[in-house]
C-alpha cells in the first residue's frame, strides 16, 4: 500500500503519526511511505531519519495523495481539499465536536477511521490510553511547578524535606489519568488520596499501592473533609460519552488553602471542577478565589517527543493491519471496525449521527 504521513499543521501540534522505526517496518514489508518534509521535526525526528528508514520525502500534497493517510489530529479546513473517495484516513477525528469536518468527510466519501473510537472487547479505548498516561503524569509536574510561590502558588514542595510534612495530593478519579498521577505524586514523596465511585477500582488501587496511598469513595462529604489539607487537586474523572460531573463547586473553593493548585485534566470533557475552563500551554493558569487553576486541554502537546512515541506504540499495530489488508482489516478486527466513523459518504458511528441529528 502507498501510505502518506503529512506534517501536523494545527497550532502548536508537534506530534507526528509515525516514527522512522514504523516507516522502516512498513517498507520492509513492501509498502511505500511518503513523508511530508519536516513532519517529525517537532518531535525531534529529522527528515534524514525517515529517508534512512526508506521513506520518500515530499510536499503536503504528495503525502495526502497516497492510498492511506496516517495523522495525529483531525484535518482542519485547509486540509479538506485533500479528502477524496478513495482515501483511507486514520487519525483522531473527534467528529461529535466538529460538524464541518463530518460533512467534509461525508461529501468527499473518505473512509475515516478514528483513533478515539477504536475499542477493545473490555470497553477500553487503546488509542486514547497513552495520552491519558502522559496527561496523568504531567499533571503532577504541572501542579508541583505551579505550587511554587514565584508563579503564584502556595510555596509548598510536594516531597517536603526531612522534618517537614510533604504536600497533600488529592486525585478525583482513579482511572488511567488518576493512577498515573498517583504514581508520579508518590514518586515525589507526596501524600496521596484517590477518590473514585468504583469500589472495584478502589480495591485494585489498594491492592497495588497498599500503604502508599489512601483510597476513598468519591462523595461530596469526603471531598469536603479533604479539601482543607489539599495542596494539589487533580481532576481525572470520566463518565464515557458524557460531560464530567462538577464534583468541586465554587462554594467549595474557600475550603482549600490559598495558593493551592487545581489541575483539571478532565477539562476536555467540561472538567470536574465548576470553575475550570480550557487554557493553553502559553497561558496555562488563572486564579479564582485564591486557588490557582490549570486547565490545559491538550496536555500531551507539551511533551511531543514522549507523546509521539507513546501514541505510535499504540497506533502502529493498527496501521500495519490497515496497510496489509486495506479496508478489509475492518471486517476482520472488531476493535478497528468500531473506529470506522465515515464510509462512502455515510456516517457509521451512531454517537456522531446523534450529535448532529444526521442519519448513521
Ligand atoms: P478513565 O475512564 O480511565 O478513568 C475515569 C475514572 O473516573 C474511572 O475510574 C471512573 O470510575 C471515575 N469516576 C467516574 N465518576 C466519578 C466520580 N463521580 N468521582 C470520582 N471518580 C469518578 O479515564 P481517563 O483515561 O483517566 O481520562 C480522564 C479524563 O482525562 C477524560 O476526560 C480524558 O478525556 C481526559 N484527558 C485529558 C487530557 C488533557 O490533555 N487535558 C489528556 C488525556 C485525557
Amino acid at each position: 500500500m502507498k501510505i502518506g504521513l503529512p506534517k501536523e499543521i494545527k497550532v502548536k501540534e508537534n506530534r507526528v503519526a509515525m516514527t522512522p522505526g514504523g516507516v522502516a517496518t512498513l517498507v520492509r514489508r513492501g509498502h511505500q511511505v511518503v513523508v511530508e518534509r519536516g513532519a517529525g521535526v517537532g518531535s525531534g525526528l529529522p527528515d534524514a531519519d525517515y529517508e534512512q528508514a526508506g521513506a520518500t520525502l515530499g510536499s503536503a500534497a504528495d503525502a495526502w495523495a497516497q492510498d492511506m493517510v496516517v495523522k495525529v489530529k483531525e484535518p482542519i479546513a485547509s486540509e479538506y481539499p485533500y479528502l477524496r473517495d478513495d482515501l483511507l484516513l486514520f487519525t483522531y477525528l473527534h467528529l461529535a465536536a466538529d460538524r464541518p469536518l463530518t460533512e467534509a468527510l461525508m461529501q468527499s466519501g473518505t473512509t475515516g477511521v478514528a483513533y478515539e473510537t477504536v475499542q477493545l472487547d473490555d470497553g477500553s479505548l487503546p488509542l486514547l490510553t497513552p495520552m491519558s498516561e502522559v496527561a496523568g503524569r504531567l499533571s503532577v509536574q504541572a501542579g508541583a511547578y505551579h505550587l511554587q510561590k514565584p508563579v503564584g502558588g502556595r510555596g509548598v514542595l510536594l516531597g517536603g524535606v526531612p522534618g517537614v510534612q510533604p504536600g497533600q495530593v488529592t486525585i478525583l478519579g482513579g482511572g488511567v489519568v488518576g493512577t498515573n498521577a498517583a504514581k508520579m505524586a508518590m514518586g515525589l514523596g507526596a501524600k496521596v488520596t484517590i477518590l473514585d465511585v468504583s469500589q472495584r477500582r478502589l480495591a485494585y488501587l489498594d491492592d497495588v499501592f497498599f500503604g502508599k496511598l489512601t483510597t476513598m469513595m468519591s462523595s461530596e462529604a469526603n471531598l469536603r473533609d479533604l479539601l482543607p489539607d489539599t495542596d494539589l487537586l487533580i481532576g481525572g474523572v470520566l463518565i464515557p460519552g458524557a460531560k464530567a460531573p462538577h464534583l468541586v463547586t465554587r462554594d467549595m473553593l474557600p475550603l482549600m488553602p490559598e495558593g493551592s493548585v487545581i489541575v483539571d485534566v478532565a477539562v476536555d470533557q467540561g472538567g470536574c471542577v465548576e470553575t475550570i475552563h480550557a487554557t493553553t500551554h502559553t497561558d496555562p493558569t488563572y486564579v479564582v478565589d485564591g486557588i490557582v487553576h490549570y486547565g490545559v486541554a491538550n496536555m500531551p502537546g507539551a511533551v511531543p517527543r514522549t507523546s509521539t512515541f507513546a501514541l505510535t506504540n499504540a497506533t502502529f499495530p493498527y496501521v500495519l493491519m490497515l496497510a496489509e489488508q486495506g479496508a478489509g482489516a475492518l471486517e476482520k478486527n472488531q476493535a478497528l471496525l468500531l473506529g470506522l466513523n465515515t464510509y462512502r459518504g455515510k456516517l457509521t458511528y451512531a454517537a456522531v449521527g446523534e450529535a448532529f441529528d444526521l442519519p448513521s
